[in-house]
């Protein structure tokens, strides 16, 4: 029997609704989200992803500012605008588009940035938090597999997960909250040995690389769950190119119970987080306008 195939795109949909309903109930309330956009250089993917965001921003109703830099913007200009950002009233949420160029001090220019203004979950206050189990904001990409693991298997309590990769915008933090849903989770990484073998055990496999198609499908538990946060650009036999992700799709769609494909899988649902952030820091920043925060996991809230 095939695997379900997990639609990203309708999840996204349906968190999109949501935040649209609470950034409307907010704004009821004299308090319109604000989302400041900083792309620095022409970076053609990043354009794009920008592109995306502010469109859905806007779709939801949430302001956005957008601020486009030469790719000779330095650290320095970039912390003097991160904390103008930070200083302002309408702005709740800031998102300084990655990668930047060579010459910027990446770390220095998010660690700038407010703690309760980070909506990509990247500060090191929430990175923190996240490891502590305490309330933080969650980077959006592992928030929205999360939020499709739990579409397709509400109870995660005990179940072997597998992360593949540890970068701290998406294995590491994606790691932290299978644990936090109790799960027995295993990282891997470039120097794992017998990576078929882990895959083999688990019952969720994240598989976060940036290799096209490096995790055959053979390697696969039957009946597992398997999120395929890749997105990899390939070259196809007609002269054209193409998205994979980094699981053999093909192989993996025959074995396993559910799969998420690429496009359409976690890309949508990385976007959506971000709205969710904005509005929820909208929230915290207007107690008196008394809008409870939206919550990923459970719809009726
Ligand atoms: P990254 O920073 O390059 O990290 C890649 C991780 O994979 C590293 O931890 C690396 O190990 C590990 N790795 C590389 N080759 C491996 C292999 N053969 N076996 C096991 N582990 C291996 O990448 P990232 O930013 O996490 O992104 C990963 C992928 O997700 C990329 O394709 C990216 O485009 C995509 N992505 C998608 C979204 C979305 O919205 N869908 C968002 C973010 C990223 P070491 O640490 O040992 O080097």
């Amino acid at each position: 029997m095939g695997a379900t195939i997990i639609d990203g795109r309708a999840a996204a949909e349906r968190l999109r609704a949501r935040v649209s309903q609470k950034v409307a109930e907010l704004a009821a309330s004299g308090t319109v989200p604000g989302l400041a956009v900083v792309l620095v250089g022409e970076d053609p993917a990043s354009q794009v992803y920008v592109g995306n965001k502010t469109k859905q921003a806007q779709a939801a109703g949430i302001r956005h500012f957008d601020y486009r830099l030469p790719a000779t913007t330095t650290t320095d200009e970039l912390i003097s605008l991160v904390r103008e950002l930070n200083a302002r009233s309408d702005v709740h949420g800031i998102l300084v588009q990655l990668p930047l160029p060579k010459q910027v001090d990446a770390n220095a220019v998010l660690a700038a940035i407010d703690p309760a203004k980070d909506v990509d979950g990247f500060h090191a206050i929430n990175a923190g938090r996240l490891a502590l189990g305490e309330e933080a904001t969650v980077p959006c990409t592992p928030l929205g597999c999360l939020i499709l693991i739990r579409e397709i298997q509400p109870n995660l309590s005990g179940l072997r997960a597998l992360v593949i990769g540890r970068s701290n915008i998406v294995g590491k933090p994606m790691a932290q909250l299978l644990l936090q849903n109790d799960c027995t989770v295993t990282i891997a990484h470039s120097r794992t040995r017998d990576l078929p073998a882990l895959c083999q055990e688990a019952e969720i496999v994240v598989a976060a690389i940036g290799r096209p198609r490096a995790i055959q499908g053979a390697w696969l538990r039957p009946e597992s769950i398997v999120v395929d946060v890749g997105i990899n650009r390939i070259a196809t036999p007609e002269g054209k190119t193409k998205l994979v992700g980094d699981v053999d799709f093909e192989g993996a769609v025959e074995r396993v119970g559910a799969i998420t494909p690429v496009p359409g899988g976690v890309g949508p649902m990385t976007i959506a987080c971000l709205l969710l952030n904005t509005v929820n820091a909208a929230i915290r920043s207007a107690p008196d306008a008394r809008v409870e925060p939206l919550s990923a996991l459970d719809q009726s809230k």
